[in-house]
């Protein structure tokens, strides 16, 4: 044995080449600091010995190393400014002492190499990595950028415009593509992984491969001239404003870096990368977006466990309506394997559900994602019907038939009736309480809610109800079902609306009631995208999720919540409603939408829409952007607050990922919560009390009063 670690071992692999292998502790291996510590350790004493000749660097895991661990990221981010520059520079002088070696060292790469384990392997003189590798620099999405030098080697390695879209993107390499732009020297099956790593050592220990020489290209400023490199960087500085629209700064600073250092030695590159690394550590992107990975991992884990508690296999599974979401239900159980009946009462309904999951699936055999059996066999597993009887032996039941409480009762009733009692029901209903719906059912602690969001395939919020007779072992099983789907579910208690909706709505009436005041809905728009960071402004979002189902909604909610959510009396939702502008579904809305060239619908104002509203609203008044997004914003986080002072969502990290997740609030952000911990609780009672007089949605509870004047923080 050359040493030993907790996470590592060292012994030699035959002949003078030793095997550095990571081996550390848990089904994953990570870089924590402690681990990169005791790397620097081991790595100044090998270097010393005379008996090693070349090294190999392994994983015993199904993975090289996944990263950095980042669980330690927030509480090191918090470090002052300088202190944090002196952090990164010990870690990075880890790598600078692999690259350093006074032997040709590779990495024998299987599975995914991703951070700081990307970051490891370009520190070797050679790559070797196993078919099914993954192997990424994906750091921008914690709001960071590569430290480690991996903003250094990786340019130098596969020039600045690979390496700018690898970084930039932050997206994980097959290893065939990381062949191609020269990541990688050699892909091999797994069973030659450490075979042919051992063979390219020979033959640079026998002179064969001048090992030195490419370690020289990544010690070197990088080869492009400045024309060629003007051109280089201004394209990646294109690209990424164009991705980011400026809201995310690490990317931007990623490509400065590099530019920065184009020109350097490795110590000067070094230090650019250190000092930069720290000012992104410290922005409030890089918390909040380094907090969505961990709020992420708190719902996964919490997820997790009522998954392992329910003993109920779900072997196969039925949804009840063939529409945009039932279709879509059937096509996400099939695609992950869980047999799955389709019932609907018009023979229709099923072949349109059959033929969008046919496209879907079409589209993925097209871009090579699935092959053609696959395909088939998912489509097999999906059993179209409109007789009862076909539901017999089905474990769990999805409704999601209209969104109308007696319909819904009806068919919840006799599905009951005919089925084994201890069949797990489920209703998709948007608004209408769990609670309620249950009043129709003899066994309602069989009986929970499963809101998918629309599009099902692609939205990973799945928001589980708990009514109040509703068994912990429905909703394990339930819960168990929306992880086997691939989606993240979030447990909430009943209420009208839920969470999601319960937030949206206050929100969707702060618009109104902006434009009611004269305020121009586009404009608005513009405000809370551009500068807030929505995806879509309240206008639009309400084009795509139908003025009629708004409209809907709204009397639900004013139902559920006379005191703070009564209609207004002057409401354009209900007036664009009423004159049979549904939205995107008739191409009429706040906006009128015309397909483009490739059929995606395109909006465009629409004068009937200004002149419609105009019966309603004051003359156009001009509002600036804060006031435009402190009166949209302050009632949706008022209720967020409700939700959790009410125990409808348990948690802060449960609420902000439903809000993300569902409803796309922007990441950089990192959800309700963490803006509030970034613009201080008091604030943000004091921003709300300035239009207290505009309404209750306005007007803040004693209880976040309280927490204000406590200091409270969400997030530690
Ligand atoms: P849809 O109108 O597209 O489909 C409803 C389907 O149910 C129709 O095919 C209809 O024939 C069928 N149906 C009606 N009665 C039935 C019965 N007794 N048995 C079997 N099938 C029956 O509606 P949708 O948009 O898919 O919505 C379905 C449910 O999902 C609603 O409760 C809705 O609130 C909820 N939901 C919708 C969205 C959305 O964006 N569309 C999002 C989340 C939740």
């Amino acid at each position: 044995m050359l040493y030993q670690s907790e996470s590592f071992v060292v012994d030699f692999y035959k002949d003078n080449i030793a095997e550095f292998k990571f081996c550390m502790p848990g089904s994953v291996n990570k870089l924590s600091q402690q681990t990169l510590q005791d790397c620097g350790k081991a790595l100044a004493e090998l270097a010393k010995r005379d008996d090693i000749h070349a090294m190999v660097f392994t994983s015993d895991k199904d993975h090289f190393i996944i990263g950095a661990d980042i669980f330690e990221f927030l509480p090191t981010f918090q470090l002052p400014e300088q202190e944090l520059v002196g952090w990164i520079k010990n870690a990075t002088d880890v790598f600078d002492a692999i690259e350093d070696l006074p032997f040709p060292t590779v990495s024998a790469i299987n599975g995914m190499a991703l951070g700081g384990g990307c970051e490891w392997l370009l520190a070797t003189d050679y790559r070797v990595a196993s078919e099914s590798a993954k192997i990424g620099l994906p750091e921008v999405k914690l709001g960071i950028m590569p430290g480690f030098g991996g903003t250094v080697r990786l340019p130098r390695i596969i020039g600045p415009d690979n390496a700018l879209t690898w970084i930039a993107t932050g997206q994980e390499n097959r290893a065939a593509d990381a062949l191609k732009v020269g990541a990688v020297d050699a892909v091999v099956s797994q069973d030659k992984l450490l075979a042919a790593s051992i063979k390219l050592l020979e033959q640079a220990i026998a002179g064969k491969l001048d090992w030195r020489a490419k370690r020289a290209v990544k010690l070197s400023p990088l080869k492009l001239n400045k024309v060629e490199q003007g051109m280089c960087f201004a394209m990646a500085e294109g690209m990424v404003f164009g991705q980011t629209k400026g809201h995310y700064p690490a990317p931007m600073m990623a490509v400065k870096t590099v530019k920065a250092a184009a020109n350097c030695t490795r110590a000067e590159a070094m230090a650019i990368e250190n000092a930069n690394f720290a000012k992104l550590a410290k922005t409030p992107e890089a918390a909040a977006q380094t907090g969505i990975f961990l709020a992420d991992q708190h719902i996964k884990g919490v997820a997790k466990k009522h998954a392992k508690a329910n003993d109920k296999p779900i072997k196969r599974a039925a949804v009840l309506g063939a529409g945009i979401m039932g279709g879509g239900i059937a096509y996400q159980s099939a695609y992950k394997g869980i047999p799955i009946v389709m019932k609907d009462i018009q023979p229709q309904a099923l072949e349109l559900g059959m033929g969008e999951a046919a496209k879907i699936l079409g589209k993925k055999v097209e871009r090579g994602h699935l092959k053609l059996d696959k395909m088939v066999a998912t489509l097999g597993k999906i059993q179209p019907t409109l007789n009862d009887r076909d539901l017999e032996g089905v474990d769990i039941i999805v409704e999601a038939v209209v969104e109308n409480p007696q319909v819904k009762q009806k068919v919840l009733a006799s599905l009951e009736a005919q089925l084994p009692t201890g069949t797990i029901l489920t209703s998709n209903t948007s608004t209408i309480r769990i609670d309620e719906l249950a009043q129709a059912l003899k066994h309602p602690e069989h009986f929970c809610g499963m809101h998918f969001f629309n599009p099902v395939p692609k939205m990973p919020l799945v928001e589980i109800i708990r009514g109040e007779k509703t068994s912990d072992a429905t909703i394990n099983v339930v819960v168990d079902y929306a992880v086997q789907l691939g989606k993240s579910p979030i447990v909430v208690n009943d209420c009208p609306g839920f969470f999601v909706n319960r937030v949206l709505f206050p929100y969707f009436a702060g618009f109104s009631q902006l434009v009611v005041e004269g305020a121009d809905f586009a404009a608005i728009d513009k405000v809370m995208e551009g500068v807030f960071g929505w995806p879509m402004g309240p206008a639009y979002l309400l084009d795509v999720v139908g003025i009629d189902t708004a409209n809907h909604c709204t009397g639900v909610m004013a139902d559920g919540f006379p005191t703070r959510m009564a209609r207004q009396d002057k409401d354009p939702v209900a007036v664009l409603a009423n004159a049979g502008r549904f939205g995107q579904k008739n191409k009429l809305g706040f906006y009128q939408y015309e397909p483009d060239r490739k059929g995606r619908l395109k909006k465009a104002k629409d004068a009937d829409a200004i002149s419609l509203l105009s019966s309603i609203c004051a003359a156009p008044t001009q509002f600036d952007k804060q006031t435009i997004i402190e009166r949209c914003m302050v009632p949706m986080i008022n209720e967020v607050l409700l939700c959790l002072q009410e125990g409808i969502v348990a948690s802060p990290q449960e609420a902000d990922m439903a809000l993300i997740y569902g409803i796309g609030f922007p990441p950089f952000r990192g959800g309700a919560f963490r803006y509030l911990d970034q613009i201080g609780l008091a604030n943000f009672v004091a921003m709300a009390d300035k239009y207290a007089h505009l309404g209750a949605i306005y007007q803040v509870s004693e209880q976040t009063r309280q927490w204000a004047a406590e200091g409270k923080v969400f997030y530690k």
